[in-house]
C-alpha cells in the first residue's frame, strides 16, 4: 500500500515540472471532505458490535468523486486520504469526468457471516446516504467487497433517495451491472502492455511475460496477451508459482485453479518458483498484479525484466523506482496502468443514467480507446519532457485537475 509520504514525493515531481504555486499545491493535497462514522451492529450471536467507518472525498473539480469501498482489518483514515488522492490523479489521467475519493470500514470480512456484512454495509449507507449519490461520489467495490455488497448499497441509498442504479457502480451483472466491467483492469494491463510494446518497437508475439498474482486482474491480463500471442512464461499467487520457458497455457491454468479453490498450488504445467524468484526470472515484462510494495530497494537490482506494468496498486517502491529509472527498465504506472476498472465503471455509471445496455462489444471497444489514448497522451509527454512514464502520468493528472480546479474558481 502505497504511503501518503511515496505519493507526495511523485505529486510533487509533478508540480515542479508543471511550475505549480505553493498555494495550488496546497489546495490539490487537501482533501475537500473527511468522514469518520460509527457503525454499530447487532452479531448473529446477539452481541454488539462497533465498527469504524470512513469516506475521504479527495477532489472532485472534474467531475462527482468516484472511488472504491474497501474492507480490510488495517483499513484507517490515512490510507484511505493516500487511495482517494490516487483516484483523483487516475480518473485526470484517463480523462474520464470524474474526481477521487476512496471507502472503508477496517473489519476482517473473513470473521463475519454474510448477513452481519449485510447489516454493516446498509448501517455504513444509513450514516452517509447524504454524502454521496449518482451526482456527488459514487463507490465501487475494492479490497474484501464485491459486487453483491454493491447491490446492498445501491438498495440501501434507494430507500432514501429513490431507484438510483447510478449511486454506486461494480453491481452484480443481473442488478443494474454491466457485461465486461469484472475483466477490465486486467484486459486495460493487456492494453497498455501492448502498447507499450508497440512504442519501443518491440514484437508483440513471443514477448514473455511473468505475472504476480493469479486473481481477477492477474488471469484476465494473462489471458489477454496469451491472446495475443505473448508468451506468458511464469505466473504465482499466494501459495507461489510455476515457470515455464516455452510458455504456459493460460486457459489449463485457469480451469486448474477453477477446480482448485482458484489456487495454482499443485499446478504441474510448469517448475514450482516462489514469488521472489517470479519477480526475478527472465522475462520481458514483469507485471506485479498481487500486492502493494513487492518491488524494493533489495530485489530490484535482481528484475530481469525490461519493461514492468504495474497491475496492483503501488508494487514498486519508490527506492526502486529510481533504480528501475537508472537501469532504463521502462515502468508503466498504476495510475495509468490500473485504470481500466474505473474506466469500466464509468461506462456502468453512463449506461445506468440512461437506463441503456450497450454490450460486452462495445464496452470492450469504448475501453480500449480511452486507455490506448491515455497511454499515448503519457508517452508524447514523457517523450516530449524527457521524464519517465511515472512523472508524465502524474504530470498529466494533477495538471487537469489544476487546470479544472482554476476553471471552476476557487473564490
Ligand atoms: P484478487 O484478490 O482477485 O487477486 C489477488 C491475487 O494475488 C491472488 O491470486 C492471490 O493469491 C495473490 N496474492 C496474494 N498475496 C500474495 C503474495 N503475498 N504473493 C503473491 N501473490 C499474492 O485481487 P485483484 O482484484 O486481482 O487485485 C490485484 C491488485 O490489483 C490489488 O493490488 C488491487 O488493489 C489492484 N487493483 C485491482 C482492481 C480491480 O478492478 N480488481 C483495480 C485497480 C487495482
Amino acid at each position: 500500500m502505497r504511503s501518503n509520504a511515496a505519493l507526495q514525493t511523485y505529486f510533487n515531481r509533478a508540480a515542479d515540472n508543471l511550475d505549480l504555486s505553493p498555494s495550488m499545491r496546497r489546495l490539490l493535497l487537501t482533501a475537500k471532505r473527511e468522514v469518520q462514522v460509527q457503525i454499530p451492529i447487532e452479531r448473529d450471536s446477539g452481541e454488539l458490535t462497533t465498527f469504524i467507518g470512513y469516506r475521504v472525498q479527495h477532489n472532485d473539480s472534474r467531475g462527482p468523486l468516484k472511488g472504491g469501498l474497501r474492507y480490510h482489518p488495517q483499513v484507517d483514515l490515512d490510507e484511505v486520504r493516500a487511495l482517494a488522492s490516487l483516484m483523483t490523479w487516475k480518473t485526470a489521467v484517463v480523462n474520464i469526468p470524474y474526481g477521487g475519493a476512496k471507502g472503508g470500514v477496517a473489519l476482517s470480512p473473513a470473521e463475519l457471516s454474510t448477513r452481519e456484512l449485510e447489516r454493516v454495509t446498509r448501517r455504513f449507507v444509513d450514516a452517509i446516504h447524504d454524502l454521496f449519490g449518482p451526482d456527488t461520489d459514487i463507490p465501487a467495490p475494492d479490497m474484501g467487497t464485491n459486487a453483491d455488497m454493491m447491490a446492498w448499497i445501491m438498495n440501501q441509498y434507494g430507500k432514501y433517495h429513490g431507484f438510483s442504479p447510478a449511486c454506486v457502480t461494480g453491481k452484480p451483472v443481473d442488478y443494474h451491472g454491466i457485461p465486461g466491467r469484472e475483466e477490465a483492469t486486467g484486459r486495460g494491463v493487456g492494453i497498455v502492455t501492448l502498447k507499450l510494446l508497440s512504442r519501443l518497437g518491440r514484437k508483440i508475439p513471443g514477448t514473455r511475460v511473468a505475472i504476480q498474482g493469479f486473481g481477477n486482474v492477474g488471469t484476465h491480463a494473462a489471458k489477454y496477451l496469451a491472446d495475443a500471442e505473448c508468451r506468458v512464461v511464469a505466473v504465482s499467487d499466494a501459495g507461489g508459482g510455476l515457470f515455464r520457458e516455452a510458455g504456459l497455457d493460460v486457459l489449463e491454468l485457469l480451469r486448474y485453479a477453477r477446480g482448485n479453490g482458484g489456487r495454482l498450488a499443485g499446478c504441474a504445467a510448469g517448475d514450482v518458483i516462489s514469488n521472489d524468484e517470479l519477480l526475478a526470472c527472465d522475462c520481458d515484462v514483469l507485471i506485479p498484479a498481487a500486492l502493494g510494495g513487492v518491488l524494493t530497494a533489495a530485489n530490484a537490482p535482481a528484475v530481469r525484466a525490461a519493461m514492468i506494468v504495474e497491475a496492483a496498486n503501488a508494487p514498486v517502491e519508490p527506492e526502486a523506482d529510481a533504480i528501475f529509472d537508472g537501469r532504463g527498465i521502462v515502468v508503466v504506472p498504476d495510475i495509468l496502468a490500473n485504470a481500466g476498472g474505473v474506466t469500466a465503471s464509468w461506462f456502468e455509471w453512463v449506461q445506468n443514467r440512461q437506463h441503456y445496455q450497450w454490450g460486452l462489444n462495445r464496452v470492450r471497444q469504448e475501453l480500449d480507446r480511452i486507455l490506448g489514448e491515455a497511454f499515448e497522451q503519457v508517452w508524447q509527454l514523457s517523450t516530449s519532457r524527457q521524464v519517465s512514464l511515472r512523472t508524465a502520468a502524474f504530470m498529466l493528472g494533477v495538471g487537469r485537475v489544476a487546470r479544472a480546479t482554476a476553471l471552476g474558481g476557487v473564490v
